[in-house]
């Protein structure tokens, strides 16, 4: 019996092989380099190991521009190309004309029609679900999906009882941008916490969008602490994951692996896959909208 574990990166591509433009050639990444001989880049986009693969996927679904979150996720979620739907790349939330589809067709969905048990994990504070009461649509896909499926959000409590992650993985925002009186969490004992929440369910999900940001030259400070806060999460996940369980980390398109431009890119977007399906999902998955049936082929068996 499979299970899987879902994180998502927001806006990591596979970029060139320049430190001046590239955090992966910057930053000693040892999730990747622990574990793969290369970094990934435009010119190495295949890695592969007995039971990691790193490979590329395409984000830009024969639609010209440059590719959005909320075409891109929407695409990830409901295994349709979004982009086409609409004629063009939208984002950051999904678009209007998407919601009937989502409701139907989303992952969670799909994961809860098979009989199966999903979990999103990301905790969400008090002033989101106030902001939801007043607009539901303007919410990113994977919240937007877990709602449409009846899947609960994680709140505050359930972050400080470690039955959640907060979305900067250790809190920090929480405390500095939101001003709650909240425990820091290193990043280790977030993977672990991860790891014990996925432990119950088939299919566990996780979405982390700093490197969204990094990517927009929105945060310009402590990036080292910031990389380094997701390379510990990302490693000691690596490192703990039974044999029993899947991860695969994936992205909805191109930004971080160069922020020498503050937009978006049309590179293929970043991709692990670890576990025993590791060459499955790498050899299965060749777009976002490949996403969708894989991991369901995967809960499946
Ligand atoms: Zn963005």
């Amino acid at each position: 019996m499979s299970r899987v574990i879902l994180i998502f990166l927001d806006g990591v591509g596979l970029g060139e092989e320049n430190p001046e433009k590239n955090p992966f050639f910057r930053y000693n990444f040892r999730f990747i380099t622990d574990n793969f001989e290369n970094v990934p880049s435009l010119t190495t986009q295949h890695l592969s190991t007995d039971d990691k693969e790193i490979f590329p996927v395409d984000a830009n679904l024969d639609i010209d521009g440059l590719p959005q979150s909320g075409t891109g996720q929407v695409s990830l979620l409901c295994g349709m190309n979004a982009s086409q739907f609409i004629g063009k790349h939208f984002g950051p939330f999904p678009y209007s004309l998407h919601q009937d589809t989502m409701k139907r067709e989303n992952l969670f969905k799909a994961v809860k029609d098979m009989g199966l048990k999903s979990e999103f994990v990301n905790a969400y504070p008090q002033i989101f679900f106030d902001y939801l009461n007043k607009q539901k649509k303007r919410i990113g896909a994977f919240a937007l999906s877990a709602l449409f499926s009846d899947i609960k959000l994680k709140t505050q409590t359930d972050l400080e009882n470690g039955e959640a992650l907060s979305n900067d993985i250790t809190n920090e925002r929480w405390r500095t941008r939101l001003n709650l009186d909240i425990r820091l969490v290193q990043p280790e004992i977030a993977a672990e916490r991860l790891l014990k929440i996925s432990s119950v369910n088939d299919f566990t999900v996780f979405e982390y969008f700093l490197t969204d940001h990094i990517g927009h030259g929105r945060i310009k400070e402590n990036l080292d602490t910031i990389y380094s806060e997701l390379d510990a999460f990302l490693s000691s996940l690596l490192l703990q994951q039974d044999d029993e369980t899947d991860i695969l980390i994936i992205s909805d398109h191109g930004n971080f692996e160069d922020i020498s431009v503050k937009t978006h890119t049309r590179n293929p977007v970043f991709s692990m896959a670890s576990g025993p399906n590791s060459g499955k999902l790498s050899h299965k998955i060749n777009s976002l909208i490949d996403v969708k049936r894989t991991i369901l082929e995967l809960l499946k068996n």
